[in-house]
């Protein structure tokens, strides 16, 4: 039947009547690489938010490899195989990339046991390979506060994967970073997409071009379009609502 990761049905958010996400339908199919892209305001945080369980829907559903959420916690959600990458970099500075990659690899372990017990060779191998596809191999055993933000990001994306979601969610991962960094990023997530689902949420346009396959423009709660990105950056619909603003003007 269906390929689908994600399907979101007829779902709206109301926060004290006014209406985040307004009947909002979407699906993901599994091993897509999705973009969301919108003006401010537009509901991106909160269709996040309603993935990963922290907000629940006013009305609608929600599946996930094809189980409702509505029941689920945050926690439960977050077990099920859905990560999620918060817009700013949440890595432990005085450990070494290694170090929180092991952490989140023994995210269940806690702590201790991980710095206690030695780590075995397959777990040694998997950490190596993560080092490798984040780009940090030669950084890996320095203090992680030295990075650069955009080697953060990659090392959060890297811890991320650590835990082995089935689905990713990444909250603007290229704001503040340099050209260089952000086509980094974007090659990591083009990288991760072989094997994994994946939603993007961006407001850079040059990095929606890099990596998008299909995009979804959200508009006051409720899909806009969906398509290639030369199909949506040529729909009147959104030239009026979101592309057409100079990039000064744009939020
Ligand atoms: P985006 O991320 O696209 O900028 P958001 O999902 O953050 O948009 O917000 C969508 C709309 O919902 C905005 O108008 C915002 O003010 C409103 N909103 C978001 N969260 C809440 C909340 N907890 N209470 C009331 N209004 C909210
Ligand atoms: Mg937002």
């Amino acid at each position: 039947m269906s390929n689908n990761i994600l399907a979101i049905k007829n779902l709206t958010v109301s926060f004290d009547g006014f209406k985040a996400l307004n009947n909002l339908n979407f699906t993901l199919e599994t091993g897509e690489l999705r973009v969301i892209i919108g003006p401010n305001g537009a509901g991106k945080t909160t269709f996040l938010d309603i993935i990963t369980g922290k907000v629940k829907p006013t009305q609608g559903q929600v599946r996930f490899k094809g189980r409702n959420l509505r029941s689920f916690s945050e926690h439960q959600i977050s077990r099920m195989g859905i990560g999620r990458k918060f817009q700013t970099p949440r890595v432990y500075l005085k450990l070494t990339p290694r170090e929180n990659l092991e952490l989140s690899c023994n995210r269940n372990k806690g702590v201790f046991s991980t710095f206690l017990g030695n780590p075995d060779p397959s777990e040694r191998r998997t950490i190596a390979g993560l080092l490798e596809t984040v780009g940090l191999t030669v950084k890996a055993d320095i203090a992680a506060g030295l990075l650069s933000h955009g080697e953060k990001q990659r090392l959060e994306i890297g811890m991320l994967v650590a835990q082995s979601p089935d689905l990713l969610l990444v909250d603007e991962p290229v704001a503040g970073l340099t050209d260089e960094e952000t086509e980094n990023v974007g090659n990591l997530l083009l990288a991760l997409a072989a094997d994994h689902s994946i939603i993007v949420i961006e407001h850079d346009m040059e990095f929606v071009r890099q990596i998008a396959r299909q995009v979804t423009v959200l508009h006051q709660g409720s899909v806009l379009c969906e398509g290639t990105m030369d199909e949506v950056q040529n729909d009147p619909k959104v030239i009026e609502v979101y592309l057409g603003q100079p990039e000064e003007q744009a939020a």
